[in-house]
Order: structure tokens, then C-alpha cells, then sequence
């Protein structure tokens, strides 16, 4: 059952479950007994897949333990053969040691 939130003119914010067709318009505050009327709230949204929710998850879960890292994660760019030999033109320019 959803969660709706009413407002107490004299105690404030509280939550109330209710099923979505029978949602009353005003509910009895559970301190005070009075009338508390509806307060419409933005729509809390799943942000549980994107990529920040996944960095900051990712950051928390290494944060005690690192990850241990068993080969350089690939980043774009250019094409790498099994080998890890690049394919780019560009990089037969480069200065070689
Ligand atoms: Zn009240």
C-alpha cells in the first residue's frame, strides 16, 4: 500500500498508508485528533541504475576493501587486438623508447 503524506496544522508532517482508490482527502492526526489534510509531493523515482547512483554505490562499496584490478580497463579509443597491440595509424607515429 502507498504511503501519502498529511499535514497537522499544529503538529506537522506525518505518513499514512492508504490503498490508492480510497485515499481520503484529510486524515485524523495521530497526536493532536484533528483534521490533516493531503499534501501532494513530488514523485520519489527509482534512481537505482544510473550511472551516478552506480558510482556512488561503487565508491561505497570500495570504500573499506579497494577492488583489486587484474588488467588496465579498456577506455574507447582505438581498437586493440588480442594481443593488445593498437591498430590506429596515429600510433606508429609515436616515439618509440
Ligand atoms: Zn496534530
Amino acid at each position: 500500500m502507498p504511503v501519502y503524506e498529511f499535514r497537522c496544522e499544529a503538529c506537522g508532517p506525518f505518513d499514512a498508508h492508504h490503498a490508492m482508490a480510497q485515499v481520503p482527502r484529510s486524515e485524523r492526526c495521530p497526536a493532536c485528533g484533528a483534521d490533516a489534510r493531503r499534501v501532494f509531493s513530488a514523485v520519489g523515482l527509482s534512481r537505482a541504475n544510473s550511472p551516478r547512483a552506480r558510482a556512488v554505490d561503487a565508491a561505497a562499496r570500495t570504500a573499506e576493501a579497494p577492488d583489486v584490478v587484474r588488467s588496465v580497463p579498456r577506455q574507447g579509443g582505438a581498437p586493440r587486438t588480442s594481443t593488445g597491440v593498437s591498430r590506429d595509424p596515429r600510433h606508429l607515429k609515436l616515439p618509440r623508447p
